[in-house]
């Protein structure tokens, strides 16, 4: 970590136009940790501009530099020449080009020094000059607070920075519940509200902050539309385009079902599967040691973490059921073991 932070450090020492990007479908730790890097580097007198692949969740829109983000989609002019005109590009929270989708090219031919900062499996060592890659770590953002600090910047924390490294850690750890929060992240957490944040309100934002029909979707899922199968101790909950469009969905609407089937009690392995825009994509759920982002390589395009991962598939919502249905089958044995 340090040889590559003195690096970075020299290459920040003077002003320059840089881009951050992150994976497409952005999440709270991708935008958080794209926000807060950003309010380092806007303090270091750099120009910053973030560039998503496309849109995300509103539940996000409230922090802080949320206007400064543009799309991808829809602002390819603009978002092209500013990528080609950039002396560093920053690549957080992916390890792999295709998840930047149609950006990727862009990214692929820029002669920026490219950065990456990221805690996913594998990464492609060839598509950035600078990689920090933890794949132990619990969140892309807690990983931009550990850059700070390997470059003695910590002075530069402040509140704008503070929440939206809070937001990314706080959403990629399930609210500091899964196994990959660890001391580290406690001691993160502290500094980060010893700048003054308020905890309470950003959880309330992030998590207590639906619209009615959210909520009513979600019961609509609980009651209609789970699938059990406690000889594979899996469930299924499944939502056709009709289905969303009837409960009024909205980006974001669906973030957080998957776990409500995986918190029944034997449940080890949670499936949520909707289409979205003719696209049907799963999110993938486990507990223990079944790893799901093996599952959603081999079968779904995808990948991501041991115990929480995504893909696509080229099937019907209902052929992906079935789909499913065989491969909890052909994992019969895994799926009951102890661990
Ligand atoms: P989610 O189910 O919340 O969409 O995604 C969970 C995790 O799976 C993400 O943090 C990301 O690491 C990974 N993931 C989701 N979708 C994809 C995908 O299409 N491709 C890959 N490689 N990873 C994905
Ligand atoms: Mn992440």
């Amino acid at each position: 970590m340090t040889k590559k932070a003195q690096e970075l450090k020299v290459l920040l020492s003077s002003p320059k136009k840089i881009v951050i990007t992150t994976h497409k479908g952005p999440d709270g730790d991708a935008i958080g940790s794209s926000l807060g890097l950003l309010h380092l580097l806007k303090q270091l007198g750099h120009k910053v501009q973030i560039i998503t692949p496309n849109e995300y969740a509103e539940f996000l829109h409230w922090l802080p530099g949320n206007s400064d983000v543009i799309t991808y989609d829809g602002n390819e002019v603009k978002a092209n020449k500013i990528t080609n005109e950039a002396e560093l590009i920053f690549l957080l929270d992916f390890s792999h080009l295709s998840r930047i989708s149609t950006y990727a090219d862009t990214i692929k031919n820029s002669n920026a020094t490219k950065i990456m900062i990221d805690h996913h499996q594998d990464p492609d060592m060839d598509i950035a000059d600078i990689i920090f890659s933890d794949i132990s770590s619990c969140s892309t953002a807690q990983m931009v607070f550990e850059v700070m600090e390997a470059m003695n910047m910590t002075k530069y924390l402040n509140k704008a920075i503070a929440e939206c490294l809070y937001v990314g850690i706080m959403t990629d750890t399930g609210s500091f519940k899964y196994a990959s929060t660890s001391a580290k992240t406690h001691n993160v957490i502290a500094e980060l509200i010893n700048t003054g944040i308020e905890n309470d309100k950003i959880h309330d934002l992030i998590y207590d902050n639906s619209s009615a029909t959210r909520i009513q979707l979600l019961g609509y899922c609980l009651n209609e539309k789970l699938r059990l199968y406690p000889e594979n101790n899996s469930a299924i909950i499944s939502l056709t385009e009709d289905e969303l469009k009837k409960f009024k969905f909205k980006k974001g609407d669906t973030e957080g079902f998957v776990n409500y089937a995986l918190s029944i009690k034997g449940i080890k392995f949670a499936i949520f599967i909707a289409e979205k825009d003719g696209i049907v994509k799963l999110s993938l759920r486990s507990k223990g040691g079944f790893k799901v982002n093996k599952i959603a390589n081999k079968y779904f395009s995808g990948g991501g973490h041991m115990n929480a991962s995504g893909g696509v598939s080229e099937y019907s919502v209902n052929e992906t059921i079935i789909k499913v249905e065989k491969i909890l089958n052909k994992y019969k044995s895994e799926l009951n073991k102890s661990k």
